[in-house]
């Protein structure tokens, strides 16, 4: 492992990105810094170690024309951050393997062949080519012995020795791994701000030095704390309506507050509820399984053609979500809705 103390300028602000892989960031940067980038590249490491994220700086590294370069400030950097550069293709699998197939390796062939349109290089990212079937990779080996120097491909998988022999013998093999956890704790903290540092913590030992993984884990984390508070704001607005408290009604819709997300998980779980409500209202209560204590009082006390009212407004409220209604005003209509009781 080499400290940042070691690292040539260029792979100093690859590492400002990149956390961690000080072995693959300082061989990249030495590339960059050099002008000698070889036109294939094999990317392998598991997935969430990073590579579609590195296969991007390789392509800004053979494209950029900063005075210092990736420094970020060219046109090539700029495009290729708002993945608007017309110099970078990807290439993708399909169907059930997801494999490469050979007639996409064809038409990337063809592309290869024109000249770049902005850029110096014209790069080609090749995803996932684990799955790549030997008659695709021999196509491909073909594009590579005949490539235009303007050309730069990056292979990405799990591990090179999914690929022939052949290719990885011709391509440059630069392998991620997971990173020291608080290290990937601080990159998801400070530079990604995706959460804060101590959940982040938590997710990195999880993940097991994977930040892809960890940030999997967090945006599964926040999603259930999310549906979690979704609930418990339902249930207060069943609550209020069941103890009939337009006070409390108006409480309990404002707790959605500014969120849109959280307003359209209410207004799920609220119009599954009213359906219950619904069946009771009509007789139908038994066949409704597992049923909401609110809903069976609800669908007691109201009639059915309130009720129906009740989940037409909701539905069509629920699509001003979409269409930028204020919250502050969704909440309050959510609340007027809810104390329909003729
Ligand atoms: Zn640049």
């Amino acid at each position: 492992m080499l400290s940042g103390a070691d690292l040539c300028p260029t792979s100093q602000r690859i590492a400002r990105e990149f956390c961690g892989n000080s072995d693959a960031v300082a061989s990249l940067g030495g590339m960059v810094e050099s002008g000698r980038l070889p036109h294939a590249f094999i990317l392998e490491g598991a997935d969430g170690l990073g590579k579609s994220t590195f296969a991007k700086i390789i392509a800004r590294g053979a494209m950029c024309l900063c005075r210092e370069p990736l420094s970020g400030g060219c046109a090539h950097c700029r495009k290729l951050r708002e993945n608007i550069h017309p110099d970078l293709m990807y290439v993708q699998g399909s169907g059930k393997t997801n494999a490469i197939s050979i007639d996409s390796i064809r038409s990337m062939r063809k592309e290869a062949l024109i000249a770049p349109n902005e850029a110096e290089k014209r790069v080609f990212i090749l995803e996932d080519c684990d799955t790549m079937q030997s008659a695709a990779q021999n196509a491909f080996l073909k594009i590579f012995e005949e490539a235009p120097p303007h050309v730069v491909f990056i292979m990405t998988c799990r591990s090179a020795m999914n690929l022939l022999t052949t290719i990885r013998s011709r391509g440059r093999i630069i392998s991620l791994n997971p990173v020291e956890p608080e290290e990937g704790a601080r990159y998801i903290a400070d530079v990604m701000k995706a959460a804060e540092l101590s959940q982040a913590r938590n997710a990195m030992a999880a993940s097991g030095g994977n930040i892809g993984e960890a940030l999997r884990l967090l945006g599964s984390e926040s999603a259930s704390q999310a549906a979690e508070k979704a609930d418990s704001i339902a249930s207060g607005i069943m609550e209020a309506m069941c103890a009939g408290s337009e006070l409390s009604l108006a409480v309990s819709c404002a707790a959605i507050g500014k969120d849109r997300a959280m307003g359209g998980m209410v207004c799920a779980i609220l119009l599954e509820r009213l359906r219950c409500a619904l069946m009771t209202a009509v007789g139908a209560g038994e066949t409704v399984d597992s049923a909401n204590p609110h809903a069976l009082r609800l669908g007691a006390t109201l009639s059915p053609d309130i009720i129906i009212r009740q989940i037409d407004e909701i539905n069509e409220l629920n699509d001003m979500l979409r269409i930028n209604i204020s919250m502050p005003l969704f909440n309050t209509k959510l609340a007027i809705i809810l104390q329909r009781r003729k």
